[in-house]
This record gives C-alpha cells, sequence and structure tokens, in this order.
C-alpha cells in the first residue's frame, strides 16, 4: 500500500493546486422532491453529505475548498469561485475554469445562464472589461487589449466554434511553453457588447436546434478563451499575455451504462479519454504523489496545459443535482472532486473508511466495497 501524503505538501511544493468548488441545484423534481426528498444535504461552506447506498443510516461527508448550496445566486458562485482568478490574468498569468458533472446537474446554468440569471461567463467577460478600464487609467501605463476564441472539442476533435469551416485544429506548444492553435479565430473584443455579439450566436448554434445537437452538447467540451494582452506604454514596451479559459465539460454520467452503440459508442470513448484524463491531471496537480502529470494523453488536457498547474490559477466547479436518480453519478462526482470523505454515523469497521482519507486515497481507488456499483 502507498504511503500516505499529506495532500497540501505534496502539491504545493511543484505546482499550484486546482481549487475545488462544488454546486448544488435545486430540486426540479416537485414529485420526487415530495416523495423521497434530496439525497444531498450541504452541512456548511465546505462541506456536504450523501445517503450512503449501501446502507440507508449512514452519510457520506465530504469536504472541499468551496460549498454553494442550493440557495447561492449566480453572483454568489461568481464572487468566490472566479473573481479572485481575473487580477492573475490581466497581471499576464494564466488560468482556467471548469464546470463538471452529469448532464442535467447545472454546468450550462452555472457558466452561461440565462438573460435573467447570467452565469460565469458573461460575469467574467464583463468584469475583465471593468477591470481593464480601472487599470488602464493607472499612471504606470499599460495597455490592454482583450479578444476571445471559441471552440468546442468533439470526439477529440477541436472544431472553431467562431468560423463555420469544421475542420480538426492542431494543438502545438511554441518555445515557451506556451499551448496554442494555429488557424483558430481570434475575434478582438473593445466592450462586452462585442463580446455579446459574437457569442451568443456561437453558442446557440451549438445547443439548439435539435435533439441530435443537445446530445452533442453533452458530449462535447465548450472551451472558451478571453485572451488578455498588456503592452507597457513607455519603452521598454513589455508585452505579457494572460490567457482565462471557461470550460463547460461534456456530461460525466457514463455513457456505457446507457447502450450506446457505433457512432455513439465511440463518442462516449472519446468523452470518456478526455475527462479521465482530465481526473488524472487533477489528481496529479492536488497531490497525487510524484509522477508526470499526463497533460498529453487527451485534447483538453494537452489544450489547458498551460493553463492547468504550473503558475496558472485553475477552478473547478462540480455541478451536483440534489434527486435519487442522479445517485450513482452525483456520487462519482464527488469522488472526483472530493478532498476528503468521511463515512459517518456508523462506520464500516475496516480500517481505511473509518478515518478522513486524504487526497491521494480517494474513494475511486479505495476498497471495492466502497463503491455504488452501476446496474
Ligand atoms: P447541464 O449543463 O449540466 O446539463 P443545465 O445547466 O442545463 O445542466 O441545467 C439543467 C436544468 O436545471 C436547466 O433547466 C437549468 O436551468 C436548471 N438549473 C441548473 N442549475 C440551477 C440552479 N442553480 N438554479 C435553478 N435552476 C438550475
Ligand atoms: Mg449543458
Amino acid at each position: 500500500m502507498a504511503q500516505r501524503v499529506p495532500a497540501a505538501d505534496a502539491g504545493a511544493r511543484r505546482t499550484s493546486r486546482v481549487r475545488v468548488a462544488v454546486r448544488l441545484r435545486p430540486c426540479l423534481d416537485r414529485e420526487e422532491d415530495r416523495t423521497e426528498g434530496p439525497c444531498v444535504r450541504g452541512l456548511d461552506s465546505q462541506n456536504l453529505e450523501i445517503t450512503n447506498w449501501r446502507n440507508a443510516t449512514e452519510t457520506v461527508k465530504y469536504h472541499f475548498d468551496a460549498f454553494h448550496d442550493e440557495r447561492t445566486t449566480q453572483q454568489g458562485v461568481f464572487l468566490s469561485s472566479v473573481k479572485p482568478v481575473l487580477p492573475h490574468v490581466l497581471g499576464g498569468q494564466n488560468a482556467s475554469v471548469f464546470a463538471y458533472g452529469p448532464t442535467g446537474a447545472g454546468k450550462t446554468h452555472t457558466m452561461l445562464g440565462s438573460p435573467d440569471h447570467p452565469g460565469v461567463i458573461p460575469r467574467a467577460v464583463r468584469e475583465v472589461f471593468s477591470q481593464v478600464r480601472t487599470r488602464g487609467g493607472e499612471p504606470e501605463g499599460w495597455d490592454y487589449s482583450v479578444a476571445m476564441s471559441y471552440l468546442e472539442i468533439y470526439n477529440e476533435k477541436v472544431l472553431d466554434l467562431l468560423s463555420p469551416s469544421a475542420q480538426d485544429l492542431p494543438i502545438r506548444e511554441d518555445k515557451d511553453h506556451n499551448i496554442l492553435i494555429p488557424g483558430l479565430t481570434q475575434t478582438l473584443l473593445q466592450s462586452f457588447s462585442d463580446f455579446d455579439r459574437h457569442f451568443i450566436p456561437a453558442s446557440l448554434n451549438r445547443t439548439t436546434a435539435s435533439t441530435k445537437l443537445n446530445q452533442r452538447s453533452s458530449r462535447s467540451h465548450a472551451v472558451l478563451l478571453i485572451k488578455v494582452v498588456r503592452t507597457q506604454r513607455a519603452p521598454p514596451h513589455r508585452r505579457q499575455t494572460g490567457k482565462l479559459y471557461l470550460v463547460d465539460l461534456a456530461g460525466s454520467e457514463d455513457n456505457r451504462r446507457t447502450g450506446n452503440q457505433g457512432i455513439r459508442l465511440k463518442e462516449s470513448g472519446a468523452i470518456n479519454l478526455s475527462l479521465f484524463t482530465l481526473s488524472k491531471v487533477v489528481d496529479a496537480l492536488n497531490g497525487g504523489a510524484g509522477g508526470r502529470v499526463p497533460y498529453r494523453d487527451s485534447k483538453l488536457t494537452r489544450l489547458l496545459q498551460d493553463s492547468l498547474g504550473g503558475s496558472a490559477h485553475a477552478v473547478m466547479i462540480t455541478n451536483i443535482a440534489p434527486e435519487y436518480s442522479y445517485y450513482f453519478d452525483t456520487f462519482s462526482a464527488l469522488n472526483f472532486a472530493a478532498k476528503s470523505k468521511l463515512i459517518v454515523n456508523k462506520p464500516f469497521v475496516r480500517e481505511t473508511l473509518t478515518v478522513p482519507v486524504p487526497q491521494v486515497k480517494r474513494a475511486r481507488e479505495g476498497p471495492e466495497a466502497e463503491r455504488p456499483r452501476k446496474r
């Protein structure tokens, strides 16, 4: 058995950790709400508990960097989990914010939201422009420019959502280890309304129209890149680039369970590869003992390589739903996200289950007995 390493020590030395937040959406199924009640419950701003599938008298308690309960507003999520990374982007560092979780748990609501309840993406872009305006007037004198790119990773192909020609674009790395995509459309933005004008049609293209496209939206990763370049007005005219990735990930549900065939099965495999690799990358960054971070094993992680770990600021918002119909997907999403977990009320006799499990020994690597079985 591998030696347990306190998570904070192992991760912090080499690279920055990925901050992990969990957001529980409200119950949408009135009927189920009345009959069964939720299977997940928030405890405080960092902890939640979920019914133990094996024994209803027990709960499993999880700890995160932040827990946003079902009453948390869009503004609340933005202020606590996203706004703090924006000054770093204006200062020439990279950041990424991604929404993880099963289809229907609230990823798109969190990232995009609606006109009445705008999500992280419009709020972050507005805030970037607001900070650019403030800093543009500062005496040290940097000029800022803001540009956007918008792409989709579908079936391990990189597709430009701002340009109609749907070709698989290559991902490259320059000598300074910056990741770039030659040929990807970059649109300069002067203001938030510029952003709206380009982003809304592109995102509608992706998510509406037909059932097929809806399936596609739950099977592809939508990646918005906001690039902030600042140039010193006085000599030597230093130039710095900060990148902010805002990612609505594919659904984390286990597609093998739904009996997909042929092309759909291939899609599931590809999605699982990217999400599976993402989980390994986050694990490695957050304290997995030594070893390489497997960025190159999928398109998604390769693309995020310079904005996830290293000096970058990364935030994962795991979205979960309270209904029992989501139970197994919620359980596996929490096991991906959790810093630690604890069985409470009536502990199992096995020693490994009676103590908080450090990040490096989380449930999905733990004893079989703990894992919910999918039928
Ligand atoms: P996903 O993108 O993960 O598949 P959605 O964001 O589409 O999930 O959310 C599924 C449904 O739940 C949508 O109708 C959405 O409006 C609603 N929803 C999600 N999160 C919330 C929330 N925090 N408050 C209210 N409604 C929500
Ligand atoms: Mg969605």
